[in-house]
């Protein structure tokens, strides 16, 4: 009895410290906390940092390449209004889908930015790598794949990617099968089975259940997939006591944005952790919210720190993995709970 037990306690610590080892960062368009989103360089700087799979947002040019980008349009991330005036729709915007590849190759991207009250461009986030400083350009899928497995091949190490179909009912509206290209980009470079390294994720719960159907079979690729939830008023029936079960059947997680994980208005001594994270867990489902940052004002006012956010989605409301622009933080966040 006495054996048995130290047995149990044995194992119950092993399997504790494996579902901890399990626990993973993604990082959120590369170390974005610290160079221009979607760059190359902070790709290259994620993977340095020690990040489990680095983030890329996909989206279609006009000759059907695959951009890593993050909106469908390119206003905020690169200089396109200043090469291409003249290119905008009638909404003022400029379409990524507008512009060919080579075109898009004429682009300077830049620190994230909004056009302010005064006209002027003003830099999302004060702190962060200067808007306009430097020469940085907006990669293709094949590139950045490239650049990772090429990282895993000169490190020895096994670093994932966490592909995002940007719109695609917009792709589809414009009359591109993203998803599809997407699949077959994938499979091109080995992502074909649920035991590869990649992670396929959308919003579109639509889009999720047409790849699972029609595209994975068609293509013979069978990667996870997961679904991202922001707003909950989009599918309701996800919240509904069977709702993780029915995502399930074509689902392998679940992104969601962390105030669905903990509750923004937990106060520090009443943290409220929802009921999401162990619905997707009964049903057999990853969660991996979004997004942690440490900027001044991310950190909601139920945590000290960064580390304390990190602390109780991790371990409190025992989630996963995350989402995270400062991957070295929540890295080292990890190595220190070994
Ligand atoms: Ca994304």
């Amino acid at each position: 009895m006495y054996k048995l037990r130290l047995l149990s306690a044995f194992l119950l610590a092993t399997l504790a410290t494996e579902s901890m080892a399990q626990k993973i960062v993604i990082a959120h368009r590369g170390a974005s906390g610290y160079l221009p989103e979607h760059t190359l360089e902070a790709k290259a700087m994620a993977y340095a940092m020690g990040a489990d799979y680095i983030e890329q947002d996909v989206v279609m040019t006009a000759d059907d390449q695959l951009i890593v980008l993050h909106d469908i349009t390119l206003d905020r991330t690169t200089n396109v209004d200043e090469v291409f005036p003249n290119r905008a729709r009638d909404d003022g915007r400029y379409y990524a889908i507008d512009f060919t590849l080579e075109e898009i190759r004429r682009l300077t991207a830049t620190e994230g930015f909004r056009i302010n009250e005064n006209g002027e461009k003003q830099q999302g986030y004060a702190n962060r790598f200067p808007m306009g400083t430097s020469t940085f350009s907006v990669p293709t899928l094949q590139e950045e794949i490239e650049l990772i497995q090429g990282l895993n091949k000169s490190t020895g190490k096994d670093i994932g990617i966490y592909p995002e179909i940007k719109q695609p009912a917009f792709h589809r509206n414009e009359g591109k099968d993203i998803s599809t290209a997407v699949v077959r980009m994938l499979k091109e470079y080995g992502y074909t089975t649920k035991q590869d390294k990649v992670f396929l994720q959308t919003f579109d719960f639509d889009e999720l259940w047409k790849i699972h159907e029609e595209i994975f079979p068609a293509e013979g690729v069978d990667v996870n997939l997961i679904q991202l939830i922001g707003d909950p008023d989009d599918y309701p029936w996800m919240f509904e006591d069977d709702g993780m079960k029915k995502l399930s059947f074509a689902a392998d997680g679940i992104g969601p944005s962390h105030g669905l994980v903990i509750d923004r208005s937990s106060k520090k001594g009443d943290i409220m952790v929802t009921g999401l994270v162990s619905a997707a867990h009964a049903s057999g489902l990853q969660v991996h919210p979004y997004t942690y940052r440490t900027d001044p004002g991310q950190i909601p006012g139920y945590a000290d720190s960064f580390e304390e956010l990190l602390e109780l989605h991790y371990f409190l409301a025992d989630v996963d993995g995350l989402f995270t622009d400062f991957p070295d933080r929540a890295v080292n966040f990890l190595d220190s709970k070994d």
